[in-house]
């Protein structure tokens, strides 16, 4: 068997319920990535006694409400794994992460990737959100996203008042949603995609998210 991720041939434990899964990783290359647990109950970020955060403390004081389960550290590992998967277009790699990802299901709910804007789709060729959410779950396509022009080529001003860029197209039938994206930095996109289910009538939103970073945040109010 040849590992998923470092391509190197290994030996696959062998027992009944290992005949049945297919995609494997090495036991260097699965411990690579850091899980996280115990951290801040509403982003996963580590805190101390499982505090909440202070990232959560403040969209808190904003009235926006979400609780992100997020699944590993994104540090150099967690990185350079995303990196491969969604700018090296190496799919492939999310089966590694199969399992863990299904554990998050939850009965009932519809996942509902974060969107990529028609452009950034056309150029990336997939939404590396939507892979994720096919492997918890049901999956429906409920929001859209504009266009907004990169952080570069805004102004001070303009990027204060940034625009949510989320729409959504039809709220699904059943009243459970639970957003999946790839990385949550500042929480921004999650609490707009969240607040714009919420407006329409959305009634639980939660969310999914596969990596959390671990620096200072630059959250910005939305
Ligand atoms: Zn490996
Ligand atoms: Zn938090």
């Amino acid at each position: 068997m040849n590992c998923l991720v470092c391509r190197k041939p290994f030996a696959v434990p062998w027992s009944p319920a290992t005949l049945l899964k297919r995609d494997w990783a090495c036991p260097d290359c699965d411990k690579m990535l850091t899980p996280l647990n115990e951290g801040c109950p509403r982003c996963g970020h580590p805190t101390v006694d499982g505090a909440t955060c202070g990232d959560c403390v403040r969209w808190l004081a904003l009235g926006l409400d979400l609780t992100v389960h997020s699944l590993y550290a994104y540090d150099e590992a967690g990185a350079n794994w995303l990196h491969r998967y969604k700018f090296g277009g190496d799919v492939v790699l999310a089966r590694q992460l199969r399992d863990v990802l299904r554990a998050t299901r939850e009965r009932g709910a519809v996942y509902v990737p974060i969107p990529l804007s028609e452009e950034r789709l056309r150029s990336r060729r997939f939404n590396q959100a939507e892979l994720l959410a096919r492997m918890i779950g049901p999956t429906e396509q409920v929001l859209v996203k504009a266009e907004v022009s990169s952080q570069r080529q805004l102004g001070k001003e303009e990027r204060r008042h940034r625009t949510n860029p989320f729409a959504v197209q039809q709220l699904p039938r059943c009243g459970k949603i639970v957003l999946v994206d790839d990385v949550y930095t500042t929480g921004t996109t999650l609490h707009q995609a969240a607040l714009t289910l919420r407006r329409a009538g959305a009634e639980q939103v939660s969310a999914v998210c596969l990596f959390r970073t671990l620096n200072k945040s630059k959250m910005r109010p939305i």
